[in-house]
């Protein structure tokens, strides 16, 4: 075995105490310490004098010690170490704290460069706990690590250098050469040594290149095998069946979206072959009732479905609705949450498993391995990218490879779509159901607070029901509390008047449901709720939402927030309240007011943030990509596509002696998410 496989612990200066801290990074080798790539780099090459260092900024400085200052004790655990340095232009104060390590490195009379935050006053500036180089080094494009606590830069520089070592005294290198060559890509040992320690810019991002290239060969061809393999399997072949009782039933008439959606989805489960559709669509735009459309059918056909949504608020809300569709038409529809008490559970358990049982809508609790179905043939899953791949294929391996329906209310350009679910068809909702109004938004500061009070008023007055959301990041005890103060709050001052509820996402699923209920039900006029209201639920009565502080969410996930309201006819109405006013926040808060189109939204958000947040692993469930991005990196995807697509022409199962590497990389992604047994 190369030696970069071997236990980290192999690294000097890593014993337990030190592995155990990157275990939680997923680190067990060098070779996953070469693959922790930085975050970013610290620029060492164009220090700025301490004249030019802007205060509250993070500055790069090339200063000469002066003097160390006496360690000051402010309290039991806090020391403060100083040191006086300067240039040619002025003095600065070096500030670290509690780390005498850090200080008794700096020599006096030597000269570093440094980067950190400058603080202080008029007279003299201060730079905070900075990162020190010597300013004769020759590496001074420096790397920049996602840590963990008790884990410092230092530390994983010096052993990704010794890793570098190992690389560097035995070369790896799985892919083969003629796709080096055709793709202009560096080699490993190239190429990790640059993306850590790049002497420019073009040498790191030819290096980023080859690393992304490979993330995204090996992310397809994993795709593409476990793709093939499901339509190799046979499904359960559906007949033709008279849709007319179902949309008699509808309480309105299907758009042409969702006529077409419908028509392609019947045509597929007429199919021996499964299923693999996504079904994309806009907040509000009617998913549900297409898939209530392909229950009826299944149905109909003396076959069961499945439909998974990722809250117990919203697989309660969803068997309300297909309840209300199907069960007039003769079709049973059942509830599984976990939540549930245990003799509930066992009768739905009991019913899905001998059949009696056609439609069963549950949160994951559909996966456990106590339940069983006894002709399920198809399997859908709402809002699929809040799962893992794990997850998905669990549900998947229940029917006797079921039809899959996804929906989304993520706007996904195609090409991503078809990476991150794998070569699966696409049906769209462009429009929303006639008579929609765009919602109305206002951004206001907290000044105008009372005036929006007022304004939310008026709509409960017209018997209309409000939102206020809280924004609750961490689910911390500190904002929980908030949001509960908040809530006793505006019941006893603005909303006097009116029936208050409180939903977040710490309260026990039995709880949440009865708040969500009651609001459904109209026995609240205003719910004061953290972002557990996020995705899908729906209140069309609802016209109202206000949302504070509103600068700490991202303008995706306010879209989808504002997507509560507007659900009717009637207009409805979002006011942002926040006191951030930065030109960063204004901006936003404008697109917010003008656009209303979530892929409009979704691209602005990307522009003024980065696709960090919105293709976070919790976006799509997928390997987290280190390397590449999945929306910048267009002209690769499309590299890798066909270099994927001309690598299993030649060689389907990567027997082939070349490939073995790549077989194993692509192993090694796919391990994390659980699904290696599948595709390999
Ligand atoms: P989403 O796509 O966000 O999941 P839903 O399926 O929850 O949207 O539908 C949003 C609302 O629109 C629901 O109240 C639903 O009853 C209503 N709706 C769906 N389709 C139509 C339609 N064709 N005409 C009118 N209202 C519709
Ligand atoms: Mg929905």
């Amino acid at each position: 075995m190369h030696s970069l496989f071997q236990p980290i612990t192999t690294l000097k200066y890593v014993a337990q105490k030190r592995a155990a801290l990157y275990a939680k990074l997923h680190i067990t080798t060098p070779y996953d310490l070469l693959y922790h790539l930085p975050r970013h780099y610290m620029d060492y090459r164009n220090p700025v004098t301490i004249a030019e260092a802007q205060h509250q900024s993070i500055a790069v400085l090339r200063v000469r010690i002066l003097q160390k200052l006496p360690p000051q004790f402010i309290r039991s655990g806090l020391t403060v170490f100083r040191a006086i340095a300067e240039d040619d232009t002025a003095q600065i104060t070096i500030v670290l704290y509690n780390s005498s390590y850090a200080m008794d490195a700096l020599i006096i009379g030597k000269t570093y460069c440094m980067s950190g935050k400058i603080g202080g006053n008029l007279l003299r500036k201060e730079i905070y706990s900075p990162h020190v180089i010597p300013a004769d080094s020759t590496d001074l494009i420096r790397p920049v690590y996602p840590l963990t606590t008790g884990l410092t830069t230092n530390m994983v520089e010096t052993n990704v250098r010794q890793a570098l070592a190992l690389l560097q005294a035995e070369p790896f290198e799985w892919m083969p050469g003629s796709l080096l060559t055709q793709y202009h890509l560096p080699m490993l040992v190239d190429a990790l040594p640059a993306i850590h320690f790049p002497h420019n810019l073009e040498e790191m991002e030819q290096a980023r290149r080859r690393l992304a290239f490979d993330e995204l060969l090996q992310l397809q061809i994993g795709m593409r095998m476990l793709r093939r393999r499901s339509k190799t399997e046979t499904a359960l072949q559906m007949q033709p069946v008279s849709m007319q009782p179902f949309y008699e039933a509808l309480p309105f008439s299907l758009t042409a979206g969702q006529q077409k959606a419908v028509s392609e989805i019947l045509e597929d489960l007429c199919q021996n072959v499964p299923m693999n559709r996504l079904l994309q669509g806009d907040v509000g735009s009617g998913k549900t009732a297409v898939a209530a459309a392909a229950c009826y059918f299944a149905a109909e056909n003396g076959v069961q479905s499945a439909l998974m949504a990722p809250t117990e608020i919203l697989a309660g809300q969803h068997y309300a609705t297909l309840q209300k569709m199907l069960e007039p038409l003769g079709i049973t529809v059942g509830l599984l949450t976990g939540s549930m008490r245990a003799k509930e559970k066992k009768a739905v358990r009991a019913a899905a498993a001998d059949g009696s049982l056609m439609v069963l809508v549950g949160t994951h609790a559909i996966f456990q391995k106590d339940v069983t179905f006894a002709n399920l043939a198809l399997v859908i899953t709402d809002e699929q990218h809040r799962f893992g791949v794990e997850q998905r294929g669990q549900l998947a391996e229940k029917g006797n490879c079921p039809h899959k329906l996804v929906m989304s209310a993520t706007p996904i350009p195609r090409t991503l779509a078809l990476m991150i679910y794998g070569d699966l068809d696409l049906s769209i909702l462009k429009e929303l159901p006639s008579g929609r109004k765009p919602v109305e938004t206002y951004a206001v500061t907290g000044k105008l607070r009372e005036r929006a009070y007022g304004f939310v008023r008026q709509q409960l007055e017209q018997g209309r029901q409000a939102y206020i959301v809280c924004p609750m990041i961490e689910e911390g005890e500190v904002e929980l509390q908030a949001v509960e103060q908040y809530a006793e709050q505006v019941q006893k001052g603005a909303f006097a008047q009116y029936r208050v509820g409180l939903l977040h996402g710490k309260m026990k699923a039995a709880e949440k449901d009865t708040v969500m209920q009651a609001f459904r039900d109209g026995t609240l006029d205003l719910l004061v709720c953290t972002t557990v209201v996020e995705v899908g639920v729906d209140v069309p009565n609802a016209t109202i939402m206000m949302i504070e502080d509103a600068e700490r969410f991202g303008l995706s996930q306010l879209h989808q927030l504002r997507g509560r309201v507007g659900r009717g006819d009637a207009q409805s109405y979002c006011i942002l309240v926040t006191d951030h006013v930065t030109d960063a926040c204004r901006q936003r808060m404008q697109i917010m007011s003008r656009m209303r189109d979530g892929f409009q939204i979704a691209e602005a958000d990307l522009q003024l943030r980065g696709p960090g947040d919105f293709f976070g692993e919790r976006q799509h469930g997928l390997p987290p990509l280190k390397a590449a991005d999945m929306l910048k990196d267009m002209k690769l995807i499309q590299e890798t596509e066909q270099a994927a697509k001309q690598i299993l022409e030649e060689d389907p199962d990567l027997t082939q002696a070349g490939h073995q590497g790549l077989r194993l990389e692509v192993l090694r992604l796919f391990v994390k998410t659980g699904e290696n047994g599948v595709i390999l």
